[in-house]
């Protein structure tokens, strides 16, 4: 189908989320291929950031909202209609800063929302702030001298919140974005994805994730909670990606 839209794409050439773009886009034309879900029931919600423009580029029934704040709108979504899929695109600094509260909340309720994060480290659409992902030490407009803070660890922490899918992804790898993003949509309940997504102008990291990023082993799955925290307390020193995280559990838009 087509999921292009006539709006003029105005990201910096050569941006990684042209990468997030084109696996969402794959993976929902896989998903209503095949009859898993309809494209007028998808409902898409964005933040503020240079990943809140995504829902300017795709032909889908879409709302971009405030800072922070897509999260509750695709919960309310939810409840007022549960048989349509939300789907929440955010930013490091959107979700991380201002709508932290959003995201543990609905990760604590399993409420059945696919939130995809597009963490480049850095406020880049106000061109170069550290965010709560940065690491100690990142010189930033905000930070001349070196931020002092540890980075939050986003995947831990939505773990431990109750989210009940639990991933990883990089945004140069399209392919293995796409399957992460359509095994997310399927789940029924909380999918977590986090997109490594390099901010090309103001915080450039492929060169150093190049001898970072490593992937989960094909048969590595568990429902496992402390399973899946060690093997993300692990992953301090490298980047690993993948599936953490999967398990069953009540939803909350059924419950109410
Ligand atoms: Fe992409 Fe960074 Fe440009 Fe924003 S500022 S469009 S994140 S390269």
């Amino acid at each position: 189908m087509k999921l292009n839209t006539n709006a003029k794409v105005t990201w910096c050439p050569g941006c990684p989320n042209f990468g997030i773009l084109a696996a969402f886009k794959n993976s929902i034309n896989d998903l209503v291929k095949a009859k898993e879900i309809k494209s007028e029931d998808l409902t898409i919600f964005s933040g503020i950031g240079c990943h809140g423009k995504i829902t300017e580029y795709l032909n889908l029934n879409t709302f971009t909202s405030l800072h922070g704040r897509a999260i509750p709108l695709a919960l309310g979504t939810k409840i007022a209609n549960p048989k349509l899929k939300a789907i929440a695109f955010v930013g490091d600094g959107d979700v991380y800063a201002e709508g932290l509260d959003h995201l543990i909340h609905a990760a604590k309720k399993n409420a059945d929302v696919t939130v995809i994060v597009h963490n480049n480290q850095v406020f880049a659409l106000t061109t170069g702030q550290f965010t709560p992902t940065s690491p100690k030490g990142l010189k930033s407009k905000s930070s001349p001298q070196g931020s002092i803070e540890e980075p939050l660890d986003p995947l831990a922490l939505t773990l431990s919140a109750g989210a009940s899918f639990v991933a990883r992804s990089y945004a140069l790898e399209i392919e293995k974005t796409k399957k992460i993003i359509t095994a997310a949509i399927q789940h029924k309940g909380f999918s977590f994805v986090e997109i490594i997504q390099p901010c090309i102008t103001f915080y450039d990291t492929r060169e150093i994730l190049k001898n970072k990023i490593e992937w989960l082993d094909k048969k590595y799955k568990t429902n496992n909670f402390y399973d899946a925290f060690n093997k993300i307390s692990k992953s301090k020193n490298k980047m690993l990606l993948g599936i953490f995280y999967q398990v069953k559990k009540p939803i909350f838009e059924d419950e109410v």
